[in-house]
């Protein structure tokens, strides 16, 4: 769905992404590893049928990977 711009659900393509690093309306959203360390997570609604995903950035998923021993190189 981050990818494809449309709905796995319905097929449609009327997609909004919302950034989890605004703070606005207090939507900021974002997985806490430690107390100075989170990553942000975005997330893409469907405007027709309501469908929501949740996405962590490429430059957060780097940084979950190295947390949890994955590895740079996958
Ligand atoms: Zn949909």
């Amino acid at each position: 769905m981050n990818t494809s711009k449309k709905c796995p659900k319905c097929d449609c393509s009327h997609l909004e992404k919302f950034s989890g690093s605004k703070s606005s309306h207090g939507s900021r959203s974002f997985i806490r590893l430690s107390l100075f360390t989170f990553v942000i997570v975005d997330k893409i609604v469907c405007m027709d049928c309501g469908h929501c995903e949740e996405w962590v950035s490429p430059r957060g998923l780097t940084i979950l990977r190295s947390k949890r021993g994955y590895g740079a190189s996958r």
